[in-house]
């Protein structure tokens, strides 16, 4: 197997290296997004390797099956980013369903922490021996009430972390998980009653500005929203006027959603063009991460391992059913996935 890897950032080559070299698979890096300029890149590899803001859409997954392309890899979870309904019948997708929900979870409580007892300021005053505390007050988190939305194996994480906290946890799921030892309520009832909201739902039409105009105005007073699933949940023009009018007390944004041009490159020598950005980071009750909430050596290295794992075994003809994704054929309602235990 030949694999063309974009995205390439430094932390990515030492567990793909080591992993690739024991399975015996040849990676030639990109440090380019995947895009419609860039695909003809792929040309000669069996398969690409792509991350969360590398673009697949109909017309790169034609041009990718024009260039032989049998596979994409995604070394992340989320697959919005991949129109899998344009590679149904032609290209496989595989992702990493899980390589550390913990990554994930803790790095929203790590937000929230930061924001509610103001590290972030705390941090640069002390560096300038300005030892004052106005304007650093907190609140107790313990006894107040979080919101969690998605209680999937981050959300369901990050509620746990909450309960030790002594939080009061409301949950709402499109597919409630009844084991999961969770009070759900509908979202008008998680909006109107949570000082703290967690997002941890996937991208989907349905979830699509989750956050909009309507929700803000639903939403208690004062509210802290933490977001490190995937940026287009929140309608951000909603989100900045929500702090405007002081309904949203503060933000954590991991994610953004106009993230693709701009997170995990330099831009500290530039003007950012992107006025909302500008605007939310500017705000002192906003911190914004660039997309790093999975960013541990223990999730890196379950990365490379499933990932490689994936792109050995389809090279091998195994099926990973756990691995592959849904390619949401609609298929007279009867998903493919039970044939031949692939959906494709
Ligand atoms: P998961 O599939 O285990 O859980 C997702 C949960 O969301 C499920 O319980 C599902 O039922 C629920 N859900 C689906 N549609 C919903 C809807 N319309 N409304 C409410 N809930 C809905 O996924 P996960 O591993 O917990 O990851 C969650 C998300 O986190 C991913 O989709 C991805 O976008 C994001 N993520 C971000 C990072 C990062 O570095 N910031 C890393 C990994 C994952």
């Amino acid at each position: 197997m030949k694999v063309a890897f974009f995205d390439t950032k430094p932390y990515d080559k030492p567990g793909f290296d080591r992993y690739s070299q024991e399975a015996g698979i040849e990676i030639k890096y990109f440090e380019t997004h995947l895009n419609e300029d860039t695909v003809s890149l792929a040309a000669g590899f069996d398969c690409v390797c792509v991350f969360v803001n590398d673009v697949v859409n109909a017309a790169v997954v034609d041009a990718l099956y024009n260039e032989g392309v049998r596979m994409i890899a995604l070394r992340c979870a989320g697959f919005n980013n991949v129109d899998t309904r344009a590679c149904f019948g032609k290209i496989h997708v595989f992702r990493v369903p899980a390589y550390s929900p913990y990554a994930v979870a803790e790095h929203a409580m790590a937000m929230l922490l930061s924001i509610n007892r103001r590290i972030h300021k705390a941090y640069n005053r002390t560096r300038e021996f300005n030892f004052s505390l106005s304007g650093l007050t907190g609140f107790d988190l313990h006894g107040k009430t979080v919101g969690v939305i998605g209680t999937g194996k981050i959300g369901s994480i990050f509620a746990d972390i909450c309960k030790g906290f002594g939080m009061r946890v409301l949950a709402y799921d499109k597919f409630p998980n009844p084991n999961a030892g969770l009070t759900y309520v509908d979202l008008p009832q998680l909006f109107a009653e949570s000082d703290v909201i967690s997002l941890h739902c996937p991208l989907t039409e349905d979830t699509y500005h989750i956050i909009n105009d309507q929700s803000v105005e639903q939403l208690k007073p004062g509210v802290i929203i933490v977001n490190t699933s995937r940026g287009a949940l929140i309608d951000t023009e909603s989100l900045i006027n929500g702090i405007k009018v002081k309904i949203v007390g503060a933000a954590c944004l991991d994610v953004y959603e106009e993230e693709g041009d701009l997170f995990y490159e330099d831009f500290s020598g530039h003007i950012v063009q992107d006025d909302k950005l500008v605007r939310l980071i500017a705000m002192p009750n906003v911190i914004v991460t660039s997309h790093q909430a999975f960013l541990t050596t223990e999730a890196l290295d379950n990365i490379a391992h499933t990932t490689i794992t994936n792109i050995r075994k389809f090279a091998a003809g195994e099926p990973s059913p756990d691995t592959e994704v849904c390619y949401h054929c609609d298929h007279q309602n009867h998903c493919k996935k039970q044939r031949h235990q692939k959906c494709f």
